[in-house]
């Protein structure tokens, strides 16, 4: 933390908050791999099980190397306390079945994560009942509002559209409604938008996107509110065991020393991505919410310090069949010819990721689903990376060229 009175930047934050140093004396964060801490004599276990001491017990309740990573994205997303998970979606699940029962109501995004969207349909199977409404829809959140509703879910912006949500505006619904609102901020992460400053109760993350950002392990994150974090979240991690392993917490803790960094620089190879696109024939039309042709531009600008790194575009020209063989043959030749960019399930790596998101992300939502998303066979997701623009450009264009 700062000694000054002017609390640390983000990229401050990023590379000093939360070292606990050793006897040793390490300049590097230390990493603990021990599945449990040893007590000094069986009075002191009893205190620490009972909890009238502070200090470490069981990885699976706490491990210091897992706190470290917890307290700098907590310090990076402006909230009291953070709990770590193995992944996104078992903080998300984490997050929804610890704020709900038997006979409770969520409101959620329809455009959410393909997974996130089946997760939901489990919970329904143990009496949580789900409404879905379009994202940016203020009014529709409002009126999908119940009395047994305990919390409000979104991504924004969503994929592979860049659907935004309006996070103060839906806040301000939450609260006076008196239930939470919980934003899986995975798209942006906390260097370029922080939905608690904008009145969220609630930050879910999937870390092994732009947390890890090398494409390494797999981890999640909530972050939140002292009091729902250490006496609601906490002791149901604990209990039901989705623990963030202490390797994994340690390489997302360097990963976020470059977090800034690399959003930035994503960030601008995305725009550069976008711009061009937006002048080639035969590319329809393109998503990035950092495009002035975007939709939510304005929102954009005021909620996020950039457009993001992920750009989507559609291939279908006017009068074809959206929906149909003939082009996700060429959308499929474009993601096929390229050589740079990746064919692969991830994103958020430095390395570009290229995907068709009709026939893979979105392939088991069925084709009415997909209609009503918008997810056309013409679509094309790039999860921008950090190589050379340029380079990401003559890549597209030669596939571009040869699907024409
Ligand atoms: C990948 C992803 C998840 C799930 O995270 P995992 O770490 O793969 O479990 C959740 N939300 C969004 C927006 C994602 O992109």
């Amino acid at each position: 933390m700062s000694d000054t009175d002017r609390p640390w930047g983000l990229d401050t934050l990023a590379i000093r908050e939360g070292i606990a140093r050793t006897q040793y004396n390490e300049h590097n964060e230390p990493l603990f791999l021990s599945s449990s801490f040893v007590f000094d004599n069986a009075a002191q276990a009893a205190a620490r099980f009972a909890g009238d001491e502070d200090g470490f017990i069981y990885s699976r309740a706490g491990n210091p190397t897992v706190a470290a990573f917890q307290n700098r994205l907590a310090a990076l997303e402006g909230g009291e306390a953070c709990v770590a998970t193995a992944s996104g979606m078992s903080a998300i699940m984490a997050t929804v079945m610890s704020l709900t029962r038997a006979g409770d109501h969520v409101v959620a995004a329809f455009e959410l994560f393909g997974a996130t969207l089946q997760l939901f349909g489990i919970l329904q199977r143990f009496g949580i009942e789900v409404t879905f409404v379009r994202q940016d829809d203020i009014d529709a959140w409002r009126a999908a509002i119940r009395p047994n509703t305990k919390l409000l879910y979104l991504e924004t912006p969503s994929n592979p559209l860049t659907t935004l949500t309006d996070v103060r505006a839906l806040a301000a619904v939450a609260r006076e409604r008196g239930v939470m609102l919980a934003v899986d901020n995975c798209f942006c992460s906390p260097a370029l938008q922080t939905p608690l400053a904008m009145g969220a109760d609630i930050v879910v993350h999937s870390a092994t996107k732009y947390i890890d950002g090398q494409g390494r392990v797999l981890g999640g994150a909530v972050v939140g509110g002292r009091k729902y974090i250490e006496e609601t979240l906490a002791p149901f991690v604990r209990t039901t065991g989705p623990t963030l392993s202490a390797f994994n917490a340690w390489v997302l803790q360097k990963g976020l020393e470059t977090l800034g960094m690399r959003m930035q620089r994503q960030s601008a190879n995305a725009l550069a991505l976008a711009t061009w696109l937006q002048a080639q024939p035969g590319v329809s039309r393109v998503h990035y919410p950092g495009l002035p042709s975007h939709p939510q531009h304005a929102l954009a600008l005021a909620q996020q310090k950039t457009g993001g790194a992920i750009v989507s575009f559609e291939l279908g020209r006017d009068g074809e069949d959206l929906y149909g063989e003939a082009l996700r043959r060429r959308a499929w030749a474009v993601v096929d010819t390229c050589r740079l960019m990746s064919i692969t399930a991830n994103l958020g790596d430095v390395k570009t990721t290229i995907t068709h998101p009709a026939s893979t992300t979105h392939g088991r939502a069925g084709a009415e689903a997909r209609r009503a998303a918008g997810v056309n066979e013409g679509l094309i997701r790039i999860a921008v990376g950090a190589e050379d623009p340029a380079d990401l450009i003559d890549d597209l264009g030669r596939a571009l060229a040869s699907a024409r």
